[in-house]
This record gives C-alpha cells, sequence and structure tokens, in this order.
C-alpha cells in the first residue's frame, strides 16, 4: 500500500535518537535548545520555540498574541482543523474568508471583505506548501491592528524570493509568528511536534512561558507570594506562575530527530519537488484532472510540497469521488481529501452558525480534491504505480 503521505526514517535517525536515550536527557535538554537554534538558522527567524505539537504552537500563538472572548481570528477554510480551533481554545470566534482558486490559499481581498471590527488575528496557511501571498494579508491585517500568524505547518522550507532574496515561511517580515508541525506526514518528523517562530523577544519569552504551565524563574519578572515572611521569599529554588500555562514541552529525544532529520530536510524537499514535476508532466494532458495552480508571484523550485491535491472533475468523468477512492485504493494507492471546508464540521455549524456557501471558492475547490501520494520516500516505482493508477481511472472511467 503507497499511503498519501509517510515519514522517512533512516540509520542516522535511529542512532540520533538512541544516542540520546543513553544521555542525562529524556526530557528537555540540549537538543531541544539546539533543534530551536538550528531551526531558527533554518527559516531566517530570530526565535524558535519547540513544543510537542503543531496544534500547541497555534495555541500559543493565540495567547502569546493575547486573544480571548472579545475577538475574532480569521483563517483559511481550507485547512486543518488546527488553524481554526486556536481561536476556540482562548475563547475567540474563529472565522473564515475565501481562498484564491488558484492557489488555495487565503485570499487578501477576500479577507479584507469579510473584515469586522472585532477581527483581531489572522492565521494564514501555506496550503500544500505553496507559500501564502502573506504580504498582501499582511497589509489588509496590520493596517487595522490584528497580528499576523502564519500557519507554515504544510510549508516546512518553502519560499518566496523578493528582490533576489531568498525568504522562508518563518523568516518574514510580514508575520509576526509562524507555526510548523513535525508530525509524521510533515516534510520532517519528530513522532510528534511543533515549532513557533517570530522575531518578537516579547513573543519569544511568553510562548516559553506558556509552554512550561506559565511558570517563570526569571527574577525580575517576579511578583511575589504576597508575604513579607522569610520563608516566601524568593531564592535559588523560586519559581513563579503568573499567568495559565499547559505542558506543551517536547522532548530531548523528539529533537534528537528533529535535528537528524533537519540535516536532510533539503533533500527531502529536493525529492518531493522530483515527484511533483513527475506528477505535472504525467498529469498535464488528462481531461479534466487539474494540477496543482502557481501562483504567478511564487517560484515552483522555492515551493517545499507537502502535498500533492489535485482537483478532478468527477461529475464529467462520471464516477463519484469515493468510487474513485476505492479504486484506486484496491490498486494499492492511498488517497485522502485535504480538506472539508472547516466551517462545515458540525462542531462549527453548531456553535457560530456557519451555513453552506460560506466560502464558494473552497466550496467548488473541496468537491473535486484529492491529494495523491507525495512523500520523499517513494520509490521512482511507487510514483509510477500513482501515475499509471490515476491516468487508467480518469481515462477508464471517460470513455
Ligand atoms: C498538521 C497541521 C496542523 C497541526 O499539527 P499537529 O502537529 O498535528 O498538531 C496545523 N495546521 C496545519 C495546516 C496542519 O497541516
Amino acid at each position: 500500500m503507497i499511503p498519501y503521505g509517510r515519514q522517512q526514517i533512516e540509520q542516522p535517525d535511529i542512532d540520533a535518537v538512541i544516542a540520546t536515550l543513553k544521555s542525562d536527557w529524556l526530557t528537555s535538554g540540549p537538543c531541544v535548545e539546539e533543534f530551536e537554534r538550528q531551526f531558527a538558522d533554518f527559516v531566517g527567524a530570530r526565535y524558535a520555540v519547540a513544543v510537542n505539537s503543531g496544534t500547541a504552537a497555534l495555541h500559543l500563538a493565540t495567547m502569546a498574541a493575547g486573544l480571548g472572548p472579545d475577538d475574532r481570528l480569521i483563517t483559511s477554510p481550507i485547512t486543518f482543523l488546527a488553524s481554526a480551533n486556536c481561536a476556540t481554545y482562548v475563547g475567540a470566534t474563529p472565522d473564515f474568508a475565501d481562498v484564491n482558486r488558484a492557489s488555495r490559499n487565503l485570499c487578501p481581498k477576500a479577507l479584507e471583505a469579510n473584515w469586522l471590527p472585532d477581527t483581531k488575528a489572522v492565521v494564514a496557511v501555506d496550503f500544500a506548501g505553496q507559500p501564502c501571498d502573506i504580504q498582501g494579508i499582511s497589509e489588509v491585517a496590520r493596517r487595522r491592528g490584528a497580528i499576523v500568524i502564519e500557519d507554515a505547518c504544510h510549508g516546512i522550507g518553502s519560499a518566496t524570493s523578493q528582490n533576489g532574496q531568498v525568504i522562508r515561511s518563518g523568516g518574514s517580515e510580514w508575520a509576526d509568528i509562524t507555526t510548523f508541525s513535525f508530525h509524521p506526514v510533515k516534510t520532517m518528523t519528530t513522532g510528534e511536534g511543533g515549532m513557533l517562530v517570530t522575531n518578537s523577544d516579547a513573543l519569544a519569552s511568553k510562548a516559553r512561558i506558556l509552554r512550561n504551565h506559565g511558570m517563570t524563574r526569571d527574577t525580575n519578572s517576579f511578583v511575589g507570594l504576597g508575604s513579607e515572611e522569610q520563608a516566601f521569599q524568593p531564592g535559588p529554588w523560586y519559581y513563579e506562575m503568573q499567568e495559565l500555562g499547559f505542558n506543551y514541552r517536547i522532548n530531548d529525544l523528539q529533537c534528537a530527530l528533529g535535528l537528524s532529520q533537519l540535516s536532510r530536510l533539503p533533500q527531502f524537499i529536493r525529492r518531493r519537488q522530483e515527484i511533483v514535476a513527475i506528477y505535472n508532466e504525467a498529469f498535464q494532458d488528462i481531461e479534466f484532472l487539474q494540477t496543482p495552480a502557481i501562483s504567478p508571484n511564487v517560484e515552483p523550485e522555492l515551493v517545499s510540497w507537502h502535498l500533492y491535491s489535485v482537483e478532478i472533475d468527477f461529475d464529467s468523468i462520471g464516477i463519484s469521488r469515493n468510487e474513485f477512492m476505492i479504486n484506486l485504493r484496491e490498486k494499492g494507492i492511498g488517497t485522502q481529501v485535504h480538506y472539508i471546508p472547516v466551517y462545515l464540521q458540525p462542531y462549527y455549524r453548531q456553535q457560530y452558525g456557519y451555513l453552506p456557501g460560506k466560502c464558494p471558492e473552497a466550496e467548488a475547490y473541496f468537491c473535486r480534491a484529492l491529494s495523491l501520494p507525495l512523500y520523499s520516500a517513494m520509490t521512482d516505482n511507487d510514483v509510477r504505480t500513482v501515475v499509471n493508477g490515476v491516468t487508467d481511472m480518469c481515462e477508464k472511467a471517460n470513455s
């Protein structure tokens, strides 16, 4: 079975984890700090805070941004649930603006049109790995005093070029915070894990404290325990909690794996680009199948592809998506649908009253979307199997 995505684990990864198992640190130790430092350098951000999932990174982002019950957060409907749930976690209202039909990324014009006075944050997603128009989105948001969070869980290593300079997701001045996930289907993995990056000292410190129960040992920020008694006075042992945080810590085993994976990330990205090029070429002339479109201002060679999500006009080829997927599965090819527009989820309809029709472009895309297998460990043979399987299906159904 060729799944739609999976990890690539090799001997150096295994060696790195075993070495850490034999070390003094299993929890937050030197590998966490080193992973943060190298990841920050890689994306070009000043600070990186490693956590135990991409979802945790998004939650810390909305908390660090100070979002609360009176606030609204707008994101793209074509994303994983967590991009919107991170608003609900802090009592804010998750809301959605439509995507650009071609890139399937949040459209700055739709964002502007759907802006409400209580909108205080935007979560801009790099769908499938293609960088969103973070500058366009940021110009809309910042003009209105909102914070910009880029959800680059798909876009690890993706970049755009500006005046000849390559700027990775997480390294642009247009996002206040950028989040990443290292779940095994993503471009690199730590088993489970995530990262929050920012250039703001204040946001980074806040995220660090919230990652660990809201606990601080920073002498300068102590408030005190409310008593003059000697035993209550801070000493070397002292810790203080001024706000509610969580245990979102990642451990040294995971970060040893992360460091090892990060060292091979450029290879992973290149292999994914190679496979995408083969798919694009093989599928370009298939009727009723549309390969992923690239925005005019995005350079294909700078995209780190997480998903290969095509659009198939199932009505015209006379087969339902479900049948299509089942048939491919029988040929050993796994596929998936990314994504159901988040506001159509029962929880969102019930809690916020969202209705079908809210984001027509997103819904039109959703009805035709199909993600084909894409991961760096795919062999040329796997790729051929997918190409032949999909081509056969389209042609057979069509005849
Ligand atoms: C995977 C993903 C997340 C969540 O990451 P986890 O590590 O699974 O918590 C958030 N947003 C997007 C777009 C994702 O693809």
